[in-house]
């Protein structure tokens, strides 16, 4: 099943080949108790790289009792924070060591490049650092209580956290989840994508490694009806924290009001990068073609509405598409290549499909516009000219290496198109004009606004959608609110 050859570090065939379909259960590899595997495929070969098990309801039970258990009376609920930050740093390390495995390792499963793998497993590291630290910065507080009460708040851990996550950054995605969740005191069950599990079991089999007791991170392997569905609907999972489309987004709320779970849902974008004729256009280009293109437009802020102004509008698009014209598409592990295939078969499906829309629509590719022949799911990167905000290319989140180019007169155009959109992720604006960037960054309607750049997080900037783009917001100051319960504790004195 495994197909030897296509790992080049020995240390990742060694793994592929050793592997057994197993879930992380209590500290313990184990199969799905159906028996059931499923197969992930490597989409620059469309091979199988390797089988992993199939979790369903009989697992998220038994995953959940082990995350019960260790919350309530194992060796986690006895730990304080400061012992919470030492196994997360040592956790981080152990994930910084092994980067050039998980990076082949995601590259494989997911088809990124290498180096884009390395960048984001590095953000990874840098995340579980800084809420490693964090853990030890959740503060209650006292209340100013009548002279006959002491009265203080709390901040307590919510319980179990069921996580679910999508493909296209894999590892990125399982640390942003399982670092906060862990730094405020929780335990987990994290279920990957099922076109991605890999490294996901690998930072299991890390996890282990750094110390963490049984039960406090279970690694759920399976497919969204079945396993993210049972997560959902368990009466003893008490938070999920979402990250995926819409449509699931939906259906994980409602299908979490059994039990009134609290919910954080980082749900999709379709983002408006605004270019004003003032702007630095090296920066704005270079930007606009890394907010499109950035393995291969599978990003949830991918810059994927580019508004430029009328009169600056037809030189851009020349330019973007001379920009567009260096990326070279191939091998996701050939250090040459800067655009790998698209993840899955779905996915190349649903971007040809959106390539085919957009001409029938009426837009002109100015760049690009097919898919690549051959073995593997790829396609070129498009520079979509022509395109007017209502069409369906402008509107629905495509989720792959496709831009729409739309022009607009001022600044009060580009905010009104800006905002004319379901979704809120993020945006950016290019402009050396201080007050104009930030009166756009103002009206814009998105969680994240980039002045001047573009694909920047930080840890200690929220993170989220306005709109349908999501419920609530990870990161930031606040980000212990969307994972403790806050308890008043009234003291007669
Ligand atoms: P998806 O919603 O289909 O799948 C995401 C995860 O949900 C997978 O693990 C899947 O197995 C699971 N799932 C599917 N159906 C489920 C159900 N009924 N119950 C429980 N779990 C279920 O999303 P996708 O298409 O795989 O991922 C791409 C989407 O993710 C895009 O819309 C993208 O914008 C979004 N995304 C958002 C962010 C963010 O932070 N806002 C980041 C990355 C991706």
């Amino acid at each position: 099943t495994v197909q030897l050859g296509q790992a080049r570090n020995p240390k990742v065939a060694a793994w592929l080949d050793g592997r057994k379909p197993s879930l992380l259960i209590n500290n313990e590899w184990v199969p799905a108790q159906s028996g059931k595997t499923f197969d992930t495929v490597n989409p620059a070969t469309e091979q199988v790289l390797a089988v992993a098990a199939e979790a369903a309801a009989a697992d998220v039970d038994a995953a959940v009792k082990a995350a019960g258990a260790a919350f309530t009376e194992g060796p986690w609920s006895k730990m304080g924070p400061a012992q919470r930050a030492r196994l997360l740093r040592a956790f981080a390390a152990l994930i910084e060591e092994n980067t050039d495995e998980l990076a082949e390792l995601e590259s494989l499963d997911n088809g990124m490049t290498f180096a884009t793998a390395q960048a984001f497993i590095g953000v990874a590291v840098e995340s579980m650092y800084y809420f490693a630290g964090a853990a030890q910065q959740i503060f209650g507080q006292t209340s100013p209580s009548a002279p006959t009460n002491f009265n203080y708040v709390l901040r307590e851990p919510i319980g179990v956290v069921g996580a679910i996550i999508p493909w296209n950054a894999p590892i990125t995605a399982a640390v942003w989840k399982i670092a906060p969740i862990l730094a405020a005191g929780n335990t987990m069950i994290l279920k990957p994508a099922e076109q991605t599990p890999l490294t996901a079991l690998r930072l299991g089999e890390l996890a282990i490694e750094a110390g963490l007791p049984a039960g406090v991170l279970n690694i759920l392997t399976g497919f969204g009806p079945g396993a993210g569905s049972a997560i959902a609907e368990h009466p003893q999972i008490d938070k999920i924290t979402f990250t995926g489309s819409v449509q699931t987004g939906r259906t994980i709320l409602r299908a979490s009001t059994g039990n009134l779970k609290r919910v954080t849902l980082e749900l999709g974008g379709k983002s408006p990068n605004i270019v004003f004729p003032d702007a630095d256009m090296e920066g704005a280009l270079a930007n606009s073609l890394a907010g499109f293109a950035t393995i291969s437009g599978q990003v949830c802020v991918a810059g994927t509405r580019l508004f430029v102004q009328r009169d600056i509008k037809d030189e851009f698009v020349e330019n973007l598409s001379a920009y567009a014209a260096g990326i070279k598409v191939g091998d996701p592990l050939d250090p040459e290549t800067t655009m790998g295939p698209l993840a899955s078969r779905e996915q190349y499906e649903r971007v040809t499909g959106y390539l085919d829309l957009g001409k029938s629509e009426g837009a002109v590719a100015a760049s690009g516009g097919n898919a690549i022949d051959g073995k593997g799911y790829f396609v070129q990167p498009t520079i979509f000219d022509g395109v007017d905000n209502s069409m369906r290319i402008a509107q629905e989140e495509i989720f792959g290496p496709v831009v729409s180019v739309i022009p607009f007169t001022d600044e009060y155009d580009a905010v009104l198109q800006g905002n004319d959109t379901t979704y809120g992720l993020a945006a950016a604006v290019w402009t050396r004009d201080v007050s104009r960037a930030h009166q756009v960054a103002r009206q814009i309607k998105a969680g994240t606004v980039w002045i001047n750049t573009f694909l920047e997080l930080d840890p200690t900037m929220p993170f989220g959608g306005y709109k349908e783009s999501g419920l609530g917001r990870e990161f930031g100051a606040n980000w212990y609110q969307h994972y403790t319960e806050e308890k008043s504790v009234f003291l007669k004195l």
